[in-house]
């Protein structure tokens, strides 16, 4: 076998052993460079990539190089332009079957029965000291959901993955027990269902229906406060599933103690469980999470760029990859390789100065410049479809950047009342949570609208 072949082999195999997000991410754009006396020198594309095969996948590597020529004794990764030679070897099965594309268009795609969003993975969750228990938790239940910990609470304030590691629990178990019968809901999904279901005399039903479930995940669980019908048939729902040994995992942005109109019966059954919290990522963890989510998204920036990231967001792990965002839509938008003093203009915003100065005049007017209408076009009670998009945007700006009530945003619009102002925002949150150009789009209006 000469170099090439056992690349491809190894390259072949290891396909077996890793996710094809990961494979895709790491092992692109890699080659053999040589081998000689027990040496073999890898091409790969970045620091990035150097690290992580040193030190993720050097020892899969090197056994799988060893089963084909039992004289290598180390393997040497080396980055620069030796990437010539990738270009021209033959095209390796696995990159054809990861196209980058497929992978995005995955992401979107989420699950109508289970309400699972195949994006959320384990191979993508990053475990630091800051969820390490949660994560250990979530993994004993993939094994044996049901028998371990049960229910498993987990809490922990916003943007730091909670959503993500109970979605990840779940399309982890859909894949190695593909019997189970999943379902995740957020807690506004639980509670609406009830209330239909009340409201259409089919609450048995629904309840019949609830306790087939082997997995329930209801995320959010504090927006149960207050709403006693719901927690009332959620109680016999969980009830019923506990009994029969069935898993449920839970959510919260606090532990159940903490949540107030919730009732004792509910708190007690949570406490019954594994409570397990998330707290805030490390430095170490945060460059990870940057390092890994900037190669995921195909930007470079350099080391200094991560830390200066790194250093400056400490609490949330939604704004690092916030960050990350605003610096891609820039680098799109203009071509230009990041550095770290547009880094720091693009992000002052939300690393220093969290009092951004905008007003309504300025959002208003940047959103029209943006969408070439005129400022009363956007204000007037149009219902052309190029108006209310622009709209809805400004108005969710408006919410977002100014922190304007509902009731205010409504007025502001003819015609217009704080059930639009609610609804307009709503749409749009959604909209940026599920399309990436989207988002990229808003990104762009919100740098116009400070001046970036
Ligand atoms: P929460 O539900 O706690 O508000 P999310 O699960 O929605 O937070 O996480 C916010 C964003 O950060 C998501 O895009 C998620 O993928 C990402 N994220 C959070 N924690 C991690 C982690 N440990 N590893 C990788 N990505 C993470
Ligand atoms: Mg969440």
């Amino acid at each position: 076998m000469n170099e090439e072949e056992i690349w491809q082999s190894v390259l072949a195999q290891i396909q077996f052993h890793i996710s094809p997000a990961n494979f895709a991410t790491w092992f692109k754009n890699t080659s053999v460079l040589s081998r000689k006396d027990g040496l073999v020198l890898i091409s790969v594309p970045n620091n990035f990539s150097k690290e992580w095969m040193e030190n993720k996948y050097n020892k899969l590597i090197l056994e799988i190089i060893k089963s084909l020529d039992q004289g290598v004794r180390e393997i040497k990764y080396i980055t620069g332009s030796h990437n010539q030679k990738t270009k021209e070897m033959a095209p390796s099965p696995i990159a054809v079957l990861v196209e980058p594309e497929q992978l995005e268009f995955q992401e979107l795609q989420v699950d109508k029965d289970t309400n699972l969003n195949p994006r959320y993975g384990f191979d993508n969750f990053i475990v630091g000291p800051f969820n390490e228990l949660p994560f250990a938790a979530a993994m004993a239940i993939t094994k044996s959901p049901g028998s371990v910990y049960n229910p498993l609470f987990v809490y922990g304030g916003v943007g730091l993955g909670k959503t993500h590691l109970l979605q990840a629990i779940g399309n982890q178990i859909i894949k190695d027990l593909p019997d189970k019968r999943i379902k995740y809901l957020s807690s506004e999904k639980l509670t609406s269902s009830i209330v239909n279901a009340i409201k259409n005399r089919a609450i048995d039903s629904l309840k019949n229906l609830y306790k087939t479930i082997d997995v329930l995940i209801v995320d959010d669980i504090q927006f149960l406060a207050g709403k006693e019908k719901t927690q009332e048939e959620f109680f016999h729902i969980f009830n019923a599933l506990y009994e029969k040994n069935k898993q449920i995992i839970l959510s919260s942005d606090r532990p159940p103690k903490a949540i107030p109109a919730l009732e004792e019966r509910l708190k007690s059954r949570f406490e019954g469980g594994m409570i397990a919290d998330i707290s805030f990522p490390d430095y170490e963890t945060r460059l990870a999470i940057l390092k890994t989510k900037a190669q995921e998204k195909g930007i470079s920036v350099s080391d200094e760029i991560i830390e200066y990231i790194a250093v400056n967001i400490q609490r949330n792990v939604r704004e690092l990859e916030g960050a990350l965002n605003r610096l891609s839509a820039h680098q799109k938008m203009t071509g230009k390789t990041i550095n770290l003093a547009i880094t720091q203009a693009l992000l002052k915003n939300i690393i220093k100065n969290p009092t951004k100065i905008t007003s309504f005049k300025k959002i208003i007017k940047t959103v029209a410049e943006f969408y070439d209408l005129k400022e009363e076009e956007i204000l007037c009670d149009s219902r052309k479809k190029e108006i209310v998009k622009p709209r809805q945007i400004a108005m969710f700006l408006l919410r977002t950047e100014l922190k304007n009530s509902f009731p205010f945003i409504g007025r502001k619009f003819r015609g217009k009342d704080h059930t639009t102002a609610i609804y307009s925002c709503n749409k749009v949150s959604i909209e940026v949570e599920k399309n990436e150009n989207f988002a990229g789009e808003i990104e762009l209006i919100k740098q116009r609208i400070y001046n970036i």
